[in-house]
């Protein structure tokens, strides 16, 4: 029996072609919730290995609008990415500097990169603990693996938004919460394009070794602060959401760094030059944004309005004292006069 033909009705019905005959059927993940006749288990059965091999994908039938049916968190109101909207964030003095001195060790880690399952590029961690803590997380977190989401073009490929703005990959370094849970801390890096970023080769140049969905290769490990725009991590937005992918899980606190990391289109290619599952180019593997609904994105960065003397104040300020100075310079030339 050949694959079968069908039609995707709305979000959970499909119809079938099947002896000639059209039969509409409810999308299912398991056979366990139908009776029917054995054709169609047989039917159920293809689907399932279908089902398997497809999981889900950034676009088409198992897109990001679909994700929910299988995935219940992915339709919660905590999710992610989100838009950052500048003009609605709050200064928290707890979002203190992140240590992430211990991006630097090298001794005693080994690096793969990952084709996983034509989703992403990913870096995985194995061997020694490197820790971050500070900045407001509430315990100490294991790097486990980066990975990057990108566009077509450049216009589009992060994940998150600020001010609506999206820029062309986004870098998600992923740790895990010490000492039991299954909680995440995620911190964030936007690209910009630009002039060759030479710290950037010791990836970028290993990407063809990776090239089809599941590929994998161990790759001469480095300091990831070689990659980042500053060692120090002080200049922040900070929410609380979920993975970007199925399952959701809403278990992430997520950091996105102020400091932006710079590539050229040349650097950027080879990523888009990367496969799919299906062998077509592995492009635009971002998430749509969420709703921010009641949560607040708070800042470590005191802005004008909330540093106790905003700009208008301080103008008042410098006004008084400009108003002191001269009557101070009429009363001394008054004194002259007589
Ligand atoms: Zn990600």
């Amino acid at each position: 029996m050949g694959t079968p033909q069908y039609i995707h009705l709305t979000t959970n019905k499909y119809l079938f072609i099947l002896s000639g005959k059209l039969v509409i059927i409810t999308r299912i993940s398991s056979c366990t919730a139908v009776i029917m006749s054995p054709l169609l288990l047989i039917l159920c059965g293809i689907l399932t290995v279908v089902r398997s091999l497809h999981d889900w994908s950034y676009s088409g039938p198992y897109g990001p609008t679909e994700w929910h049916i299988d995935h219940a968190d992915c339709g919660g109101d905590r999710q992610s990415p989100i838009d950052i909207d500048t003009g609605l964030i709050t200064y928290s003095p707890k979002l203190t500097e992140i240590n992430i001195d211990s991006y630097s060790q090298t001794e005693g880690v080994e690096l793969s990169l990952v084709n996983v399952a034509g989703h992403t590029a990913e870096v995985e961690y194995k061997g020694k603990d490197i820790l971050i803590s500070g900045g407001g997380l509430p315990a100490d977190y294991a790097l486990k693996q980066f990975h990057f989401h990108w566009g077509k073009v450049d216009s589009r490929g992060s994940e998150h938004a600020i001010d609506g703005h999206h820029y062309p990959m986004e870098m998600h370094i992923v740790h895990k919460r010490k000492g039991g849970g299954n909680f995440l801390a995620v911190i964030g890096y936007f690209f910009d394009i630009g002039s060759n970023n030479m710290a950037f080769d010791v990836l970028v140049n290993q990407l063809h070794n990776i090239k089809n969905s599941g590929a994998n290769v161990t790759i001469p490990t480095f300091k990831l602060t070689d990659l980042l725009p500053n060692t120090k991590l002080n200049n922040y937005f900070r929410y609380e959401g979920s993975l970007t992918t199925p399952p959701c899980s809403e278990v992430v606190i997520w950091t996105l760094s102020s400091d932006h990391i710079t590539i050229s289109e040349d650097q950027l290619n080879k990523f888009r030059a990367l496969r799919d599952a299906d062998g077509k180019e592995l492009v635009d593997d971002y998430r749509p944004l969420q709703k921010l609904n009641s949560r607040k994105v708070m800042t470590s960065r005191r802005t004008k309005d909330q540093s106790g003397t905003s700009l208008a104040a301080k103008t008042s300020i410098n006004a008084q004292w400009m108003l002191t100075f001269v009557a101070c310079i009429i009363i001394a030339y008054r004194s002259c006069d007589q």
